[in-house]
Order: structure tokens, then C-alpha cells, then sequence
């Protein structure tokens, strides 16, 4: 990752330094220069001065030692002294005697610090006194000294305005200069920092840096058009390197002739589907599929044949959807001819067994190639997490020895790990294959049990049952094969069909004079079916059969599947006048919060409950405690199962209102339960 340096344009604040800088210090020492020439030229200007001043005295000064006149000397002192730079002022005589002189202190002034240095503090001039023009002859000396403050003072203004305007001009020459480079280089540089901040390090050619305005073709303008390739070619090399990673991890991965999962990553997948499946108390199924008789396939036809057969076994393998959409697979190779498939939680070993069916036809459906089609059969081998193994190795290879041990006694099938487990499965299967005739060939009947008023002792209504008669296998209990039908949906049919019987007989006994209110068992697959309303309605008007004479028993665990549109569907139906009753009370989830929420107005106390009564303390008080919410509920309470009168007793002196059970009498048919009730006292006709 590339660090987001702030752009606190250094550079910038680095170049008007320097450029004001050096500016100043060229300007500073240009005018050093100059002053150093006026300087210069002002000690001239002094020694001119000092000459034109001698000139001027030179003729009377020579006059007055010539004549020896003190008086003239003592003049030209004088004359001499108008001039404010005069010092001091001497005529002297060649043996060193004064002839006249005068003095005046220095001027006090406080720059004299400073040019004191240069042109000293005074300068002393002397010339000759000389007359005679064959012979000369020196009659004495004239000396004068000039005070050095008053050119030093012209001197220094000069100089200060020399300097100033120097530096003044080197300023405004360096900041020019400085806003120049700003525009130049600085500027456009940092909007080429802001976008180069702004490139993602991943996909570095993504995005391009823009080439700053007017510099397309000088240095920043190449420099930006270089970056942009050089940022391009970064980006081709990682892509070229991740496909290149993303191929070995596949080749690591994958089988490479029909891309599903090799052994290797199916095992870590398997392992890791074991170890939430445990967490998760599930159930998981593995499938080891194996082609019969690749071999000869491969001799028949050829290796190209062979590889083609492969990838569309492995293409029809994954797409399997078995019989639960819910429920996903993953496919893999395991090498050769053979592939496995874990089934996601299952409820159980019969899903296994049908996805395995299921497949079983899918693939055995022939290929078609070049022309020609050609069948290949399959052996499944199939184990179940946590039964017949929990890790993901025992599995693998339980399920392997299976399909090879399974393909030795006949091909194109399945077969379970455990032998127990292998011949239910095929039980079902083929009541599963005979129940989805048995509507049809007539195989099925309805029963009746009645229930009994504890209150009146007379019998108010019957539950319906319904009875398979197999044609080989004869009586099949329903608590075989109704979740074999609500697996495969076929209890939807089944349900209307016994519906549309009860309704039925119920008109018959109408017609003669016995008014039977009959219950009903709901499943709650019929509950999640949405014509269920509509259904129960139309049965009732087709048989003319007033809604009160209806009731339906739906389970606990059928009503919590799909609470809130069980809620609906009740209350619908309830609201037609149709009884509504809750079955098995107890086994499933029992709760009193939801048994409140519930659009019933009957509970029905479990036959496993009523079956322990005094001898079970447990289930004595889950019957009492059943009794009592109820009637907190407001709820009417049958029980379930009752088969001696020790149980009917304890019932009656608890408060239960109704019993039904084998006490009374077992499920019988129409004709059967009439003499029933001819037999028993009975409040309906
Ligand atoms: P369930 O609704 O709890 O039905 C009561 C079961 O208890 C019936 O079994 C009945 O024969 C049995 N039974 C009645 N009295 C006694 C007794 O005193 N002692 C003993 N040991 N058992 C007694 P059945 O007819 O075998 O039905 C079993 C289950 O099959 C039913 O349990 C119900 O869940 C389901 N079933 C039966 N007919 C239908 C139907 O038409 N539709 C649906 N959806 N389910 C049905
Ligand atoms: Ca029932
Ligand atoms: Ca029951």
C-alpha cells in the first residue's frame, strides 16, 4: 500500500527561499560593489578638493613667510577657515617654526564608526612654498588637514540609496522569478501529486494521470505520458500474475478435464461440511458415484470419446436438483470413473435414497455423440454423517467400498453403508412407487372412531383415519406411509380424497337422521398448500354439509412450520363455523405462548401420554398440566388412546371433557360405527 504523503507543497516554500535568497545576495553584493567604486571616487573627490583649496592660498601664503608678515599669514589662515571642512590650517617656516595656524575640533558625529575606517578620520596636505622661477627657493610650508565627515556624510546617503534600491529590485526580481516556477513547475507538479495519490495500487492502469495544461510536450508533460505507460504495464503484469496464480490454484483445485473439485479439495470441503453439520446437530449425506464398465467404453470408442462422456456425466452429476429444491449438492472427480456428492442437510436417510434415484435415472439417460448414443449406468454408494462415520476420510472411503462392493452383485443402482439402513430405504422407495398408484386402484378406505361426551356419556362426533390395503403387502399403518406422502407431496391428493369421503358419508348418515360432526387430520403440507381453503369449502357445499359438522386436527409441529399462515388458513375456517383441534398435544414444541396465539378451541391430549397414566408419574402430571392450560385457555380438552376404565376415570375426575380410544372402540367403518352407535346412547341423532 502506497503511503498518502501530505502535499504540503515543500518544494514551493524550498524555491521562493532560494530565489529570493540568492536574488538578495546578488543584489546585496551588487551594491556593495558600487558603493566600494563611490567610495573610491570620493577619496578623490577629496584630494581634488584639498588641491583646489591649496591652489587658491598658494600665491598669498607664499607672500606672507616670503615677507615674514604674521599679519597675512594669520589672513590666509583665516581665508582658509571659511571652509568648514578646514581642521587645522599651519604656515610653517622650513626650520619648523609657526608663522600662523589655526585648529577646530572634529565634527562629532556618530556614522564616523563607520567611515572613519575607510577614509580615515582627517587628511593632512602639504605643499611647498616656493618662489623664484630660475632658482626656486622654498621659503616654507602650508599645511592643511580637511575633516573627512562631510564627504563621508554625502557619501553614506549615496550609498543607502545605492543599497536599498538594490535589495528592493533584487526582491521584486526574486518573487517574479518565484511565481514564474509556481506556474511552471510547482503548480502543474502537485496536480500530477494529487492524481498520482489517487491511483488504486491494485489496478494501477485503471485510472490515467492527466497531463497538465500546456505542458503536453515539455519535460512534466513526457514525464506524466511516461508514468501512465509505465503505470499501464504494471497493471497488464498483475493481471498476468493473478490469472497465472488463479490457473495453478485451479490445476491445484480442480480436475482439469471437468473442472468440478478434485479429491484433494473435495476431502477439505467434505471436512469443513462435517464440522458445521456437527455444530449445527445436522444430517449429511455422502454419494459416491462409479461408471459401470468405463472401460470397454473406452476400447469401444475412443480416449477423446471417453473424455467428452466424462464431461457430460459431470455436467448432468452437478446439475442434479434432487427431490429437496432446498437442499444443494456439490459434485466432484475423485479420479477415473468415479465422482461423489455431498448432500447438504438431509432429514434423513430417505432423502439420500432419492436423490441417488434420481440421479441414477438422469445419468442412465444415454449420451449422444457423433451420431451415435450411448448408455452408461452408475452404482451409487452412500453413507450418512454422523451414523455410518463422522470424518470426512471414513466417510469417503465407506462410500467408496460400497459402490464397489455394491457393483459386484448388480449395476445401476444404490446402496446404503449399512445393510439395515439400505433395505428401509428400499422398502420405502417401493411404497413410495406403490403409493403413487394406490388413489387411483382404489387401494384406500376411511375409518371412523368415536369420541365421547364425559359430560353426557354419549358419543359426539368420530375422527376419520385412512386405511391402505397394499394388494401384496395388505394392511400399511398410516404412520408409514402418510410421510412418505407428505414427503412427495402426494398427501395433497390423499388428504382431499379422504376430505371428500368423509364429507360423503357424513351426507349419507345426515340423510338418515344421524348428524355426526366428523374430525379431520390436516398435515402441514396441506397447510402450506394454498387451495386448502378453497377445497374444504367446496367439499363442504358439494356435500351440503353445515360447517359445524367439520372439524380438523392439525399437529403441533405442522402449525409451527409455517405459524403465521396457519394462523391465517385457521381462522379463516374457523370463521365458517368449521371446529378447529390440536393434535398430539405435548410431543412438540408445547408452548403456552403460542398455544395462545393459536385459532383453536379443542387440545388433544397425546395417546403416548394417556397410554402411561398412573403408572408413569411424568406423564400423569403432563396430563394434568395439559388439562389445567387448556381450561385457563378457555379450551376444551379430548384425550387421545384412552383403553381402560382406570384411565377414563382419572380423566373425568381431572376435568377432561372428552376421551376417544380403544376403550370405546378401535376406527371402524361406516357400517360398523352406525351399529355403534345404535348400540351406545348418543346425543346426534
Ligand atoms: P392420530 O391423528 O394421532 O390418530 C390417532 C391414532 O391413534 C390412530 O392411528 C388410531 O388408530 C390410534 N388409536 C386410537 N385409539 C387408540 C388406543 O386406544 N390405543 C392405541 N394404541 N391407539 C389408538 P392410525 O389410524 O394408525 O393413524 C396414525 C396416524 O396417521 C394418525 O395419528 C395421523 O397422524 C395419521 N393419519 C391417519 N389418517 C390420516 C389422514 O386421513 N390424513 C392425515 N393427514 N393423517 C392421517
Ligand atoms: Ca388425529
Ligand atoms: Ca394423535
Amino acid at each position: 500500500m502506497i503511503q498518502k504523503h501530505p502535499t504540503n507543497q515543500r518544494l514551493s516554500i524550498r524555491l521562493l527561499k532560494w530565489v529570493l535568497l540568492s536574488a538578495l545576495i546578488a543584489g546585496g553584493m551588487l551594491s556593495m560593489g558600487q558603493i566600494i567604486i563611490d567610495a573610491l571616487r570620493a577619496m578623490d573627490e577629496l584630494d581634488n578638493q584639498a588641491v583646489q583649496i591649496l591652489d587658491v592660498v598658494k600665491d598669498p601664503a607664499t607672500q606672507a613667510v616670503y615677507s615674514i608678515d604674521p599679519e597675512l599669514a594669520q589672513q590666509v589662515v583665516e581665508g582658509l577657515f571659511k571652509q568648514r571642512e578646514i581642521r587645522y590650517a599651519g604656515i610653517i617656516h622650513p626650520d619648523n617654526s609657526t608663522l600662523a595656524e589655526k585648529n577646530r575640533a572634529l565634527r562629532d558625529e556618530s556614522f564616523r564608526w563607520l567611515t572613519d575606517p575607510i577614509f580615515s578620520k582627517e587628511k593632512k596636505y602639504i605643499i611647498e612654498l616656493v618662489k623664484g622661477k630660475s632658482e626656486p627657493v622654498t621659503y616654507g610650508n602650508l599645511i592643511i588637514t580637511i575633516d573627512t565627515a562631510y564627504k563621508a556624510e554625502l557619501f553614506l546617503d549615496r550609498s543607502s540609496v545605492v543599497f536599498i534600491s538594490g535589495i528592493l529590485r533584487a526582491g521584486i526580481l526574486g518573487t517574479i522569478l518565484f511565481f514564474v516556477y509556481h506556474l511552471l513547475l510547482t503548480k502543474p507538479l502537485t496536480g500530477i501529486i494529487q492524481s498520482l495519490l489517487k491511483v488504486n495500487p491494485s489496478e494501477p492502469g485503471l485510472q490515467t494521470i492527466p497531463t497538465p495544461k500546456n505542458h503536453k510536450d515539455d519535460e512534466l508533460g513526457i514525464w506524466v505520458s511516461t508514468a501512465n505507460d509505465l503505470l499501464k504495464e504494471i497493471s497488464d503484469n498483475q493481471q498476468k500474475r493473478r490469472a497465472a496464480e488463479a490457473r495453478v490454484l485451479k490445476l491445484s483445485q480442480y480436475d482439469p478435464l471437468t473442472a468440478l473439485p478434485n479429491r484433494l479439495m473435495f476431502r477439505n470441503h467434505l471436512q469443513n461440511t462435517l464440522d458445521d453439520a456437527k455444530r449445527l446437530e445436522q444430517k449429511i449425506a455422502v454419494l459416491c458415484c462409479g461408471i459401470d464398465d468405463f472401460k470397454s467404453i473406452n476400447s469401444q470408442f475412443s480416449y477423446n470419446i471417453g473424455d467428452q462422456l466424462l464431461q457430460s456425466f459431470a455436467e448432468r452429476l452437478s446439475g442434479t436438483n434432487g427431490s429437496l429444491q432446498s437442499s444443494l449438492h456439490t459434485a466432484s472427480r475423485l479420479g477415473g470413473d468415479q465422482f461423489a456428492l455431498i448432500q447438504y442437510n438431509i432429514k434423513n436417510a430417505y432423502n439420500a435414497a432419492k436423490l441417488a434415484e434420481d440421479l441414477l435415472l438422469r445419468l442412465s439417460k444415454p449420451f449422444e455423440f457423433e451420431g451415435s448414443k450411448i448408455n452408461l449406468y452408475t452404482t451409487i454408494g452412500i453413507t450418512i454423517f454422523p451414523d455410518d462415520g463422522i470424518t470426512a476420510d471414513e466417510l469417503l472411503q465407506k462410500s467408496e467400498q460400497t459402490m464397489t462392493l455394491a457393483k459386484t452383485v448388480s449395476r445401476n443402482q444404490f446402496q446404503f453403508y449399512v445393510a439395515s439402513v439400505d433395505s428401509e430405504m428400499r422398502e420405502r422407495k417401493s411404497l413410495e412407487k406403490d403409493l403413487s398408484h394406490a388413489l387411483e386402484n382404489n387401494e384406500f378406505h376411511i375409518v371412523f372412531q368415536p369420541q365421547i361426551d364425559y359430560k353426557t356419556n354419549t358419543i359426539i362426533g368420530a375422527e376419520v383415519l385412512i386405511r391402505w390395503i397394499h394388494p401384496i403387502r395388505g394392511f400399511v399403518p398410516p404412520d408409514i406411509f402418510i410421510p412418505i406422502s407428505e414427503n412427495n407431496g402426494t398427501i395433497v391428493a390423499i388428504g382431499d380424497w379422504v376430505l371428500n369421503e368423509a364429507c360423503k358419508q357424513s351426507a349419507i348418515w345426515r340423510l338418515q337422521g344421524y348428524n355426526i360432526k366428523l374430525a379431520i387430520n390436516l398435515s402441514a403440507v396441506q397447510l402450506n398448500d394454498a387451495s386448502i381453503e378453497k377445497t374444504i369449502l367446496d367439499t363442504l357445499n358439494k356435500h351440503k354439509i353445515p360447517p359445524q359438522y367439520l372439524e380438523v386436527e392439525i399437529t403441533e409441529t405442522g402449525v409451527m412450520e409455517n405459524l403465521s399462515s396457519a394462523v391465517k388458513i385457521l381462522t379463516n375456517i374457523q370463521q365458517w363455523g368449521v371446529s378447529t383441534a390440536i393434535d398430539d398435544f405435548g410431543t412438540g414444541y408445547s408452548s403456552l405462548s403460542y398455544l395462545k396465539k393459536l385459532p383453536v378451541e379443542k387440545v388433544k391430549i397425546d395417546k403416548q401420554f394417556v397410554h402411561d397414566l398412573l403408572a408413569n408419574e411424568d406423564d400423569t402430571s403432563i396430563v394434568n398440566a395439559i388439562i389445567q392450560l387448556s381450561k385457563s385457555l378457555g379450551l376444551s380438552v379430548i384425550a387421545e388412546g384412552v383403553e381402560t376404565l382406570e384411565q377414563e376415570i382419572y380423566l373425568r375426575s381431572h376435568g377432561c371433557d372428552m376421551g376417544q380410544g380403544y376403550f370405546y372402540s378401535k376406527p371402524v367403518k361406516a357400517e360398523e360405527f352406525l351399529n355403534y352407535l345404535l348400540e351406545k346412547p348418543s346425543s346426534l341423532s
